[in-house]
């Protein structure tokens, strides 16, 4: 599918096939939450962010309504795929809401600002997509950290 956020003109591209492996692979953790990082590239111009793939978190706390990755082995993974053929990067953060809204909670918002700020994988503008998800299917909602604010793609 191919989003854009025309607020601030940016474009995202991601395969419908990925978005199932992620559904599949929150499924195997319903009815709680679960999740892990994205990878990709970037256009020439910076605009336009397509996600290829996801590194899945050895460790991590999740409950019902809760998601927090370890970063145990992540940054040796990241390290790898800059150096494969094509490069791919970190872009962004991804978990489920099981039979919940795909928008995202209060803290979602101060996670992507937290790493916005922090994270020493360093990108301006991290995407963050939650999958709301049930035994039926899903709902997928792609937004984006930028300039301390968090936007949707559409
Ligand atoms: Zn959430």
């Amino acid at each position: 599918m191919n989003l854009t956020c025309k607020d601030i003109g940016l474009r995202l591209e991601v395969e419908n096939t990925l978005l199932e492996q992620l559904y599949n692979t929150g499924m195997k953790h319903y009815p709680n939450e679960f999740g892990g990082l994205l990878t990709g590239h970037y256009s020439e111009d910076m605009k336009t962010c397509h996600i290829t793939g996801t590194l899945l978190p050895q460790k991590y706390k999740s409950s019902r309504y809760y998601f927090e990755r370890g970063r145990e082995g992540l940054l040796e993974k990241l390290e790898k795929l800059y150096h494969a053929e094509p490069r791919s990067i970190y872009v962004g953060e991804w978990h489920t809401h099981p039979d919940g809204e795909k928008g995202p909670s209060d803290t979602d918002k101060q996670a992507m600002q937290t790493i916005s700020d922090h994270e020493e994988v360093t990108i301006s503008c991290p995407v963050l997509l939650i999958l709301a998800t049930s035994p039926r299917g899903y709902t997928p909602g792609f937004y984006v950290n930028f300039k301390n604010k968090l936007y949707e793609y559409e």
